[in-house]
């Protein structure tokens, strides 16, 4: 979905954010050809793109339900120690949500509905599945660390 950007911010590893109005937040990394923001490193070129309109994919992601409980945390995973499973149409059980949060690196995440929708994970942006729809996790580039968190309606 497109939001338009209100603001933009340092993170804590020195690259630039982009606040938008739906209050999520996108790092705008210069990164040719997938994205081309060579001008998010000068004050101009950040008041020039207040207002442009940006991809949020975390519109996008399910959200949570507020009644769910936290009944499990899984072991913190690691590339080349990832199970098998969750590369290959992985559903969780009856009932059971699952977030999955990224400590570090990046995490492709894929939520194979009608049509599916592919994501990049990363410390700002957790995975939420829904209880009886298939996705995939694999690692993008780089080390990745993540770990999920089951929930249930209590
Ligand atoms: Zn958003």
């Amino acid at each position: 979905m497109k939001r338009a950007i209100t603001n933009f911010h340092l993170d804590r590893y020195q690259e630039w954010v982009a606040d938008l109005e739906c209050g999520h937040e996108v790092t705008m990394r210069h990164n040719p050809p997938y994205q081309n923001c060579s001008w998010v490193g000068s004050a101009k070129g950040r008041q020039e793109h207040i207002g442009d309109l940006q991809e949020c994919v975390s519109c996008d992601m399910p959200e949570l339900p507020d009644d769910l409980k936290l009944t499990e945390t899984s072991p913190v995973y690691q590339k080349g120690a990832i199970p098998e499973q969750f590369g290959s149409g992985y559903t969780t059980e009856d009932g059971v949500w699952a977030k999955i949060v990224v400590k570090k690196g990046l995490l492709q995440f894929l939520i194979l509905s009608d049509p599916s929708i592919g994501f990049v994970l990363d410390e700002h942006l957790c995975g939420v599945v829904k209880p009886g729809v298939k996705h995939e996790i694999k690692p993008a580039m780089g080390d990745v660390e993540f770990y999920v968190e089951f929930y249930q309606v209590i």
